[in-house]
């Protein structure tokens, strides 16, 4: 949701959230023609859902003896794994050198065990990852691809100063990696711009929120001044789209394709191996060569540990057949619409209420083209 309430706000991986930041000016040339998006069912070349591994306390970020072995666990990231994922790896390899080994196993390959592994490598440690999956099949490479570090990172009453402290360090931390990522080949990380529509006063809540989810803290105060982009309040007439309230914003954006590539190229460049392996349970550790592990399995974790303190958060995508010419985001906050212009499609998400504690992956088509009907009628309007 996007800034649905005061409640929920800041809740999903819609950046920014409008009604938190105040508009201010300046910061953007003016608004150039922007390229239609072609809105069609029959423009949809994949429809993805997968889960967000949700805790109420935060990621899990700590070591723990299991048999002979050391387990530092690196899981439970919300929607927030890839922002976040810099510098929750720089907290699990700290914990990985305090035993002194120097070669360690990381078990996962999505966002953070590719780049667990990579920062250990960058510590000269010797990675191996174990993984049931890698990218593409990995849930991260379902996410929508966009900076929301306190995307349902945790509830706000588990939001207190030390968790802060360590969501800032972290946050701090992987945004100065990201901008290390920027005018590469394949673009992996650009900065797009982008405009939230509204149908009511930017001071107004957008619609009711789900009841379902907990109250969310307003983290993003604490990156406000070095770290605040901005957003500009557009006049009717200063954008093209059949709205009366229109605001625009700038993004960090992660082309998930190409940057999941990336990341694997370079642990294989720096020597890293890869083993495909399925643990039924963590006794299996004890299989392993390596004595100290980080355990990266997202939301896998909940079944292989029993850890149901991670909650399941639905969220399903769909990808448009890509449009080099469109390169601008869209935010309807009254339709919970959010459109990404990835350079590997169109990406338009919609959240459903009851989403929250929703395990259930099967893809519901009608819910994505809905969503692209209602993307299709911003620009079909006379
Ligand atoms: C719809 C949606 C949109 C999102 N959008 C964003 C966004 O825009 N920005 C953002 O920062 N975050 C976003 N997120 C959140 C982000 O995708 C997750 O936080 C992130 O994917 C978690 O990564 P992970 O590496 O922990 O898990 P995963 O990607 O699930 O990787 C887990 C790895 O562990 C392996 N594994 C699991 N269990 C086992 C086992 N038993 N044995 C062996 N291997 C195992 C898997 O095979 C896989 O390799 C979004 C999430 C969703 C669902």
């Amino acid at each position: 949701m996007v800034a649905l309430s005061g409640r929920t706000a800041a809740a999903d991986e819609s950046r920014p959230s409008p009604t938190a930041a105040p508009a201010r000016p300046g910061g953007f040339a003016p608004s150039p023609p922007l390229a239609p998006i072609q809105a069609r069912a029959d423009r949809i070349v994949a429809i993805n859902v997968c889960s967000r591994p949700f805790r109420a306390q935060g990621p899990r970020i700590e070591a723990e003896r299991i048999g002979r072995k050391t387990v530092v666990h690196n899981y439970g990231h919300g929607g927030s794994g890839w922002s976040l994922s810099w510098g929750s790896a720089a907290l699990a390899v700290r914990l990985a050198q305090a035993t002194r080994e120097t070669r360690i196993a990381v078990i996962g390959c999505g966002a953070i065990g590719l780049t667990t592994a990579l920062v250990a490598q960058r510590a000269g440690l010797r990675v191996r990852i174990y993984a049931k999956e890698r990218p593409p099949e990995v849930r991260s490479f379902n996410a929508t691809g966009v900076w929301s570090p306190d995307s349902r990172i945790c509830t706000a009453d588990h939001s207190t100063p030390d968790f802060e402290r360590r969501w800032e360090d972290m946050a701090r931390l992987s945004f100065r990696t990201y901008q290390t990522l920027l005018g590469l080949a394949d673009s992996p990380i650009e900065w797009r711009d982008g405009y939230i529509l509204s149908d009511t006063p930017f001071d107004q809540p957008a619609r009711h929120g789900d009841d379902r989810e907990p109250a969310y803290p307003d983290l993003e105060r604490r990156l406000l001044g070095d770290m605040r982009w901005p957003i500009q309040t557009l006049e009717p007439g200063q954008h093209p789209f059949p709205v009366p309230y229109a605001r625009r914003y700038t993004q960090m954006t992660f082309n998930i394709t190409a940057y999941s590539r990336l990341l694997l190229d370079d642990f294989l460049r720096l020597g890293g191996e890869i083993e495909t392996r399925a643990f039924e349970s963590p006794r299996q550790f004890a299989d392993l060569r390596e004595k100290t592990l980080v355990n990266a399995t997202g939301y896998g974790a909940r079944a292989l540990l029993g850890d149901e303190t991670i909650v399941p958060v639905r969220g399903q995508t769909a990808r448009l057949i890509p449009q080099a010419e469109v390169n601008y985001g869209l935010v309807y906050r009254n339709h919970n619409l959010n459109v990404v212009p990835r350079r590997d499609g169109i990406l338009v998400q919609a959240q459903a209420d009851g989403d929250f504690g929703n395990a259930d992956t099967t893809v519901d088509r009608g819910a994505s083209e809905a969503a692209v009907a209602r993307l299709a009628a911003l620009f079909s309007a006379k």
